[in-house]
C-alpha cells in the first residue's frame, strides 16, 4: 500500500524518518528533490550537533550555537515535511507510527491537548533515534550522574556548576567539599573534551569571578577504568592528553571503576569515597531504547541487527541507521558510534531507498574512516588520519587547529558558525567566557533523552525504577554525609528518576 504523508490519499511513496540527528536528517537531505514524499519526526524541533554540546555546558558557546532548527535545514527540500513529535510506537500490521506530544509522556498538561498527533502511515521507515547513555548497572547513576545529550541538559549542567561555585563563595572557609570538585566518568573523547574545558573554566576563568575562592580547593578528576585515556587513538596521542591534562590540573585516575554514585558522593573501587556533587557521566553508550519498542532483532549494545544495505531481515521496507544500527565492517566488527558513520548512513540509506523503491538491489554499505580528532584543551588536540589517508597524526597546537577547522566546516548553520568564531575568537584573545549564565532552568521530567531516550516503554519504566531501588536513597551503601535535601522525593516536581534537583530554595 503506497500511503500519502498525511491524509490516506494514495500518492508517492511516503518515506519516514526517526529523528533529526546526523543520520536521519542527512537521509532526508539525500531523499531532497526524490519522486517521493518524505516525513522526518523528531522530539526536538532541532538539530544538536552532540559534539559541541560540552562547550554549552563549559560556558564556551551559546546554546543556539549548537542546535539549528530542523525546519530551516530542510526549508530548499520542498517533498519533506518536518513533524515535532515523540515516537513511542510502531504498529505494524498497519504500516503506522504512533505519535505522542514531545511532552506527553510526562506532562500531565499535555493529557488536555486536544489534537495529539496519533499515528502517522509510511511506506518506507528509516530508524534513526541515536543512543542514550548506558550506565552499566552502576546503582545511582541515572538518578545523581548528569548527562550530555540534548541542549536542554548541557544548560542544566552549566547552571548547576555555576551554582555550584555560588554556593562555594558563600562560605568560602567551609562548604560542602562535593561543591568544588567535578568528576567526570569515561576517558573517551567526550571525557577527555570536557575535562580540558572544565579546567579551563575552574582554574582560568572562574577565579576572576570568585576572587573569595582558592581554586586550590577545586578538583577536576577524570576517571577511566581502563589504563589510558582515549582508546581509539594512537599511544603517542594518548599520552599526549594524559600529559595535556594533568598539566592543567585535571586528576587522571586511570585504572579506576565508579562502583556507586550518590547525590554528595561516588564510591570507587576499593571502596575509596570521592565526594562530589556533580559528577558527568561520560563512560559510553548503547542504543536508543526505541529499538527495543519497535521489537528489532538487536546485538551488542543494544543497536538493531541490519542487513548489508541496511535494512532489517524480513523487513525490505524498515531501515536503521545511526547510533542504533549495529551495521559491521568487512571483518564482522561493528562500525564506532561516532558522527561520520551517522552522516554517511544516512546518505546511503536515502540511494538504498531509491533503489529498492525503483525494483533495484539496494547496494551494501562501506563506511569511509577518514580519521579520528579530539580537543584536549586551549592549543591541545590529537587529530590521526585513517591508514588509507596516511596514517599520520597530528597532535598540539595543529591537531586543535585541525579540530577547529574541521567542527566548524560540519556545524550546520552560517549564523551558527559565526557565533562559533565569534566566541573561540573572544575566548582566545581574553581567556573569558561570555556565555557563563545561571538559566532559571526547571528541570524537566520529560528532558531526559540522555539516560532514557523518552520512550515510555514498560522496559524502560521498569529499569528506571530497578536502578533507583539499588540507589544509595533507598538502603544501598550510604555514599551521602550532609542529609541534604536535594532528593527528588523532596520536590514535587521531580519524579525521582531524572534530573538532579539542586538545593536551591528556588528548585533549579
Ligand atoms: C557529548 C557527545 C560528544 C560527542 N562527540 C563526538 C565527536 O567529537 N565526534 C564524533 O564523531 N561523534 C561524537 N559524538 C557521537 C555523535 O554525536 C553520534 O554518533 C551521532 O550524533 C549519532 O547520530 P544519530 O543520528 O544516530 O543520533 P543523534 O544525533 O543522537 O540523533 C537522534 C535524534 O533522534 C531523536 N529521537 C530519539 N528518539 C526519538 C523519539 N522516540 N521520537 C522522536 N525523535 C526521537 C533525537 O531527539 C535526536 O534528534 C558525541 C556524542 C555526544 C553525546
Amino acid at each position: 500500500m503506497t500511503h500519502g504523508p498525511e491524509d490516506g490519499v494514495r500518492r508517492r511513496p511516503h518515506v519516514v524518518i526517526i529523528g533529526a540527528g546526523f543520520a536521519g536528517l542527512n537521509a532526508a537531505k539525500g531523499l531532497r528533490g526524490a519522486d517521493v514524499d518524505v516525513t522526518i519526526i523528531d522530539q526536538h524541533n532541532h538539530h544538536t550537533f552532540q559534539p559541541l554540546l560540552y562547550q554549552v555546558a563549559t560556558a564556551q558557546l551559546e546554546p543556539g550555537d549548537v542546535a539549528h532548527q530542523v525546519r530551516a535545514v530542510l526549508r530548499r527540500a520542498p517533498n519533506v515535511r518536518f513533524r515535532h513529535a515523540l515516537v513511542t510506537g510502531i504498529d505494524r500490521d498497519r504500516g503506522e507510527l504512533l505519535l505522542a506530544d514531545d511532552r506527553e509522556a510526562n506532562d500531565p498538561r499535555a493529557a488536555r491537548d486536544p489534537d495529539p498527533p496519533g499515528r502517522l502511515a509510511f511506506d518506507q521507515l528509516i530508524v534513526a533515534p541515536g543512543a542514550i547513555y548506558a550506565d552499566f548497572g552502576v546503582p545511582g547513576v541515572r538518578e545523581h550522574a548528569f548527562f550530555l545529550k540534548s541542549v536542554s541538559e548541557a544548560v542544566n549542567l552549566r547552571s548547576h556548576l555555576l551554582r555550584r561555585f555560588e554556593r562555594a563563595s558563600a562560605d568560602p572557609e567551609g562548604g560542602h567539599e562535593g561543591d568544588r570538585t567535578i568528576a567526570i566518568v569515561g576517558g573517551g573523547p567526550t571525557g577527555v573534551e570536557l575535562a580540558g574545558a572544565l579546567s579551563e573554566l575552574i582554574f582560568r576563568v572562574l577565579p576572576r569571578d570568585h576572587p573569595d575562592l582558592d581554586p586550590k580547593a577545586a578538583r577536576v578528576v577524570l576517571i577511566e577504568m581502563t589504563d589510558a585515556l582515549l582508546p581509539p587513538f594512537s599511544p603517542g596521542s594518548r599520552r599526549h592528553a594524559e600529559r595535556v591534562l594533568r598539566a592543567r590540573g585535571v586528576e587522571v585516575r586511570l585504572g579506576t571503576a565508579v562502583e556507586e554514585v550518590g547525590p554528595d558522593a561516588i564510591r570507587l573501587a576499593g571502596g575509596e569515597r570521592l565526594a562530589t556533587r556533580t559528577l558527568i557521566w561520560a563512560a559510553g553508550v548503547e542504543a536508543h531504547p526505541l529499538i527495543r519498542a519497535l521489537e528489532l532483532p538487536t546485538t551488542k549494545g543494544g543497536r538493531a541487527v541490519v542487513r548489508p544495505d541496511l535494512s532489517v531481515e524480513d523487513r525490505p521496507d524498515t531501515w536503521v541507521i545511526g547510533d542504533a544500527a549495529g551495521s559491521e565492517d568487512a571483518d564482522g566488527n561493528l562500525h564506532p558510534q561516532v558522527a561520520p558513520v551517522a552522516i554517511q548512513h544516512g546518505q546511503a540509506v536515502a540511494r538504498a531507498v531509491l533503489a529498492r523503491l525503483d525494483g533495484r538491489e539496494p547496494a551494501p554499505f562501506r563506511y569511509l574512516d577518514k580519521g579520528s580528532m579530539a580537543i584536549v584543551g586551549r592549543n591541545a588536540g590529537v587529530a590521526e588520519l585513517a591508514p588509507r589517508f596516511g596514517g599520520f597524526a597530528l597532535r598540539g597546537f595543529l591537531g586543535w587547529a585541525a579540530w577547529l577547522v574541521l567542527h566548524l566546516a560540519y556545524l550546520p548553520g552560517h549564523r551558527n558558525r559565526l557565533g562559533a568564531v565569534l566566541a573561540w575568537g573572544y575566548e582566545y584573545l581574553t581567556h573569558d567566557r561570555h556565555a557563563r549564565l545561571i538559566g532559571e532552568v526547571t528541570p524537566s521530567p520529560a528532558e531526559r533523552t540522555g539516560r532514557t531516550g523518552r520512550v515510555p516503554t514498560r522496559e524502560v519504566a521498569t529499569r528506571a525504577a530497578g536502578a533507583r531501588e539499588g540507589g544509595a536513597r533507598d538502603g544501598g551503601v550510604d555514599v551521602r554525609t550532609d542529609g541534604g535535601t536535594d532528593d527528588p522525593a523532596d520536590d514535587p516536581a521531580d519524579d525521582g528518576k531524572g534530573e538532579r534537583t539542586d538545593d536551591d530554595a528556588d528548585g533549579t
